[in-house]
């Protein structure tokens, strides 16, 4: 993805108040080339998850929560952004409140991904999961591919009513 500035990021937050928008802490030292989104938890408050991509022409960002590992029962092991098998402890549920009317409503999105958000790390082999990975015959640009389009499901779900 282009480089962002924090300035640019922090404008981008589409369903969270001015105020936590200003006080998310952002990563430093990116290399946005192998990036098809920015995802982090704020070491501040790890309960706060953030997800910054591009989205139809925009920067597009999402401010979710991580569910607590004790109360959250993880029903899947695999991550519904990247397909990456994980043992359910490096597994969590995230959600964010929906943007626009829906969210004003209290309507909330969940999805389970890989706890530290590192999909794109993942994908290139950059850090390997704890456990092996079912054989898959796609390339490394054909599960990039996947991986956009399953987070644009996701951001399309919590913009549907902006
Ligand atoms: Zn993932």
């Amino acid at each position: 993805m282009q480089p962002l500035d924090p300035d640019e990021i922090r404008a981008s937050f589409v369903n969270c108040s001015r105020g936590e928008a200003k006080s998310v802490t952002v990563p430093g030292d990116v290399p946005w080339a192998d990036r098809d989104f920015l995802g982090w938890r704020d070491p501040k408050a790890p309960a706060r998850a953030y997800l910054v991509l591009p989205y139809e022409g925009e920067v597009v960002g999402l401010a979710l929560r991580a569910a607590p590992p004790a109360r959250s029962r993880v029903r899947s092991n695999m991550c519904a952004f990247c397909s990456t098998t994980h043992s359910v402890s490096d597994i969590t549920l995230f959600s964010g409140r929906r943007a626009g009317k829906l969210g004003r409503e209290g309507n909330t999105l969940g999805t389970y991904a890989c706890s530290n958000l590192a999909c794109s790390r993942y994908l290139r082999g950059e850090i390997r999961p704890d456990i092996p990975q079912p054989h898959e015959s796609l390339s490394l640009e054909e599960r990039i591919a996947r991986l956009e389009d399953k987070v644009h499901r996701f951001v399309a779900r919590v913009l549907e009513s902006r």
